[in-house]
């Protein structure tokens, strides 16, 4: 007799998915991660990855990750904080913070895990966490981990921001305002510049999730931070090595101090296996590629300009991005997913976006254009969503 349970709880929450139109498969892509793949046996173009200057898989990068692992092997061995801690983590760190132009930079295995792990180790009692509404699932999370209060304002409102300080600064210790530097779900940039203004007036901290950021805004793709000229005002800045860098692994940059206490109090330093040395030179070569052209970032803008121009000419709601992120608007969540399907008959997969990633009734489909892209796969796929929307009555 098996003693393994039925898990009924858990099977009724999953037929209640299904009522509500929002149960899926896992999609399966048979090869690497470009503009154009194999998805579930079918040639699609790919309008759904993060892979924003198709460093995913380009040739200097794999040779780089090949070298390594000749060199170092397939796994680092421990934690950074025991004996996984190679020479090549170090030189990658460096190079991260000169191109973040910051003092110091700790390398985590992924974004989640750094966002995890660093709002819970520079928050505790007696501190407050001041989060936008619409941040990262990990910010949330990271703050879950943390004893400090938190409180979150209205999406990107600073005079909400503002009345939070104004209201409770005094009552803590340490106050730290933690924003996404660009909303990953419609494209936006979070006011930076106002936000670190009210930090300084209210002596509180800042923390920049700069995932969709970094490789993609400023100079050759440094961060929000770079594109607002905020160098030495924001406290800690986030990005991950699995967007733009086109690997897998997260970073927080800030000062020396930062570093040091994250070596001892970081969690997934203390105890997570560190980044493997494939990775890690994959990563050094994309950060050293990014600050020798600007090759990829204009690709990117320009790819991103000519999508969003053509989707606004056929009539799409494509909401207020300030990046390559397009967000097409649809509604309900059941068309949403209709529409997405529709997309994908035709050769086109863009995931929708619904409940509870986004409020109910905002369901979207999200294009992620990149660098990588063709015109004529841009062009295809703007033709495909002119046909599946005006069957749908979306335009
Ligand atoms: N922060 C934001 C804003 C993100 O969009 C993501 C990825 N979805 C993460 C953090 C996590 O990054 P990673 O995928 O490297 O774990």
């Amino acid at each position: 007799m098996s003693n393994v349970h039925e898990l009924q709880f858990i099977k009724d929450q999953i037929e209640d998915l299904k009522k509500d139109g929002v149960y899926r498969k896992l999609p399966v892509l048979e090869g690497a991660n470009e503009s154009e793949i194999l998805l579930n046996g079918k040639k699609v173009i790919n309008l759904s990855s993060n892979n924003y200057l198709g460093f995913a898989n380009h040739p200097k990068l794999k040779e780089a990750a090949i070298k390594g692992v000749e060199e170092y092997g397939v796994g680092s061995g421990a934690v950074r904080t025991i004996v996984g801690n190679m020479d090549i983590h170090e030189e990658l760190e460096k190079t991260l913070a000169e191109f973040k132009r910051e003092e110091a930079v700790m390398v985590y295995q992924s974004g989640f895990n750094c966002n995890a792990g660093t709002i819970q180790a520079i928050t505790g009692k007696g501190d407050l966490i001041i989060s936008d509404e619409l941040n990262h699932a990990s910010i949330i999370d990271g703050a879950r981990l943390s004893r400090a209060d938190k409180t979150v304002y209205k999406h990107a409102d600073m005079k909400d921001l503002e009345r939070i300080l104004k209201e409770k600064r005094d009552q803590y210790t340490n106050v730290l305002i933690i924003t996404d530097g660009v909303f990953s779900m419609d494209g936006d940039i979070a006011p930076l510049p106002e936000i670190v203004e009210l930090a300084e007036k209210y002596k509180a901290m800042t923390y920049v999730d700069d995932a969709h950021g970094s490789g993609v805004l400023g100079e050759s793709g440094r961060g929000t931070v770079d594109h607002f000229g905020l160098h030495g005002r924001v406290d800690f800045t986030i990005g991950t090595l699995s967007k733009a860098i086109g690997v897998v692994g997260g970073y927080v940059a800030g000062s020396n101090t930062m570093k040091e206490w994250l070596s001892h109090r970081g969690r997934p330093i203390l105890f997570s296996t560190s980044l493997p040395p494939a990775a890690v030179c994959a990563i050094s070569e994309a950060v050293k590629l990014l600050m020798s052209t600007t090759e990829f970032t204009d690709k990117l803008w320009e790819n991103g300009r000519y999508f969003k121009d053509r989707m606004k000419e056929a009539g799409f709601d494509i909401g207020n991005s300030g990046t390559p992120i397009t967000p097409v608007m649809v509604g309900e969540e059941e068309v949403t997913m209709k529409f997405s399907k529709g997309l994908l008959d035709r050769g086109v997969f863009v995931s929708g976006i619904v409940f509870p990633t986004v409020p109910k009734g905002t369901g979207r489909l999200r294009c992620m254009v990149t660098a990588g892209h063709t015109k004529e796969q841009l062009d295809q796929a703007v033709e495909t969503f002119v046909s599946v929307g005006k069957e749908m009555g979306v335009i």
